[in-house]
């Protein structure tokens, strides 16, 4: 059943709701947000069976939603700036879907918008946002030639803690679409939180920081987030050390 369906029958109850007592019971803490069934979006990958689709990690499937690779990701864009999956729409001031070039040799990953996102509607543009431009200014990436910048979640978690793990649930089908039509040659994780939701492992950055893991055969790499460099100096150091590391391999693939 589709979320607005849903949504219809619970408008539907609520009413009669109301009238049957004579006034609104408020028994819920807030407006529930609705989802698509996860088997209308399995029936529209089974209809489309030349579609290389990306698994979600198995451990979250049935709560996760697949997106239709159909789309274009304009088009895709436009379906994030309109949803209402999780809570944080309520919060939000804008969505953040994510920016740079349709086929980037690079997709940067953070963990959601903060303050500055938020208002602008933008990724990565307050002040961890500039440490990062420059971060991958000095590996020879940027957003506006071969880059694409997106988050976990895409909407502002309130007082910027960590988005919860059902925010990331239900945000994360968004990413493996956008990571579906980009097709980045290589991914940048930038920060824990990130790196352990497209890994589906539980990672230790200090540790960490630096391997090459796997995203349907696209290497990936976690890095220190630019927020841990601002906090600490001491930082930068290992995550040029990654960064240099993360270039090499992205020069051998394109000379092979
Ligand atoms: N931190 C993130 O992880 N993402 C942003 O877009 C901004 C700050």
């Amino acid at each position: 059943m589709k979320a607005s369906e849903k949504q219809l029958i619970y408008t539907l109850l609520k009413t009669a709701d109301a009238y049957e007592c004579g006034y609104t019971r408020d028994k819920f803490a807030g407006e529930p947000v609705f989802q698509d069934d996860v088997e209308a979006a399995a029936q529209a990958e089974s209809q489309s069976p030349s579609q290389d689709i990306p698994a979600a990690s198995p451990s979250e499937k049935p709560a996760q939603t697949v997106e239709s690779h159909a789309l274009s990701l304009d088009e895709l864009n436009a379906k994030i700036l309109r949803c209402t999956r999780c809570g944080l729409a309520r919060t939000r001031n804008n969505v953040v879907p994510g920016m740079g070039v349709e086929h980037p040799q690079v997709l940067v990953v953070g963990e959601g918008p903060g303050h500055d996102e938020d208002m602008q509607g933008l990724p990565f543009v307050g002040k961890a946002g500039v440490l990062l431009d420059r971060m991958l200014a000095a590996i020879g990436l940027d957003r506006k030639t071969n880059c694409y910048i997106a988050n976990i979640v895409k909407c502002r978690p309130p007082e910027n803690r960590n988005p919860l793990p059902d925010e990331q649930a239900a945000c994360y089908s968004f990413l493996e679409a956008q990571i579906h039509l980009l097709k980045p040659k290589m991914i940048l994780c930038m920060g824990k939180i990130a790196i352990e939701k497209i890994t589906g492992q539980n990672i230790s950055i200090n540790a960490q920081h630096g391997e090459f893991f796997e995203y349907n055969g696209i290497p990936v790499m976690p890095t220190y987030h630019p927020s841990a460099l601002l906090r600490n100096e001491e930082l930068k150091r290992p995550a040029w050390e990654d960064l240099k590391k993360f270039k090499r391999r992205l020069d051998q693939i394109n000379t092979n």
